[in-house]
């Protein structure tokens, strides 16, 4: 298995999104997992939205962190995601699931390579570029060209 990087190799500002993903983790309300997660994204602007999982008892209701971070986001009028941390108690820590990856990809910073990074609460982490979790994304781009 591929080694994770320890705490000490994040730099300050991934420091600053593991910090918040984590404290928005505490938030989570996980009834029916018993699994809290966290997310912390910063936008293109450098401002930074955080989420956390919010079951529910239909299921169909729940929504995953990272997902409230984007909506979050865009609700309040910031709409190019440029870095996204997921924190969880799990190792290896888990990526995003393949309907956050689409979310993301609807609002990744144009022109601008997105980091995704996974880590868990002793900050084993792994990064990778966006591009590389989702390749071939269907975007808003598709869309529009057909206009
Ligand atoms: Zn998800």
């Amino acid at each position: 298995m591929k080694k994770l990087n320890p705490m000490t190799t994040m730099q300050p500002q991934l420091l600053e999104l593991f910090r918040a993903a984590c404290e928005a983790r505490e938030r989570s309300y996980s009834p029916y997992s018993g699994h809290k997660v966290g997310a912390a994204i910063r936008m293109s602007d450098g401002s930074i939205f955080t989420g956390c999982n919010v079951e529910n008892s239909s299921y169909g209701g729940t929504i995953c962190a990272e997902r409230v971070a984007v909506q979050k986001a865009v609700s309040e009028g910031h709409l190019a995601v440029k870095e996204v941390m997921v924190v969880t108690a799990s190792t290896p820590p888990w990526p995003p699931c393949g309907m956050c990856r689409q979310v993301v990809a609807e609002f990744a910073s144009p022109g601008e390579t997105v980091r995704l990074h996974t880590s868990n609460l002793q900050g084993e982490h792994e990064s990778f570029d966006f591009e590389e979790l989702f390749p071939r994304a269907f975007t808003p781009g598709h869309l529009l060209k057909q206009k």
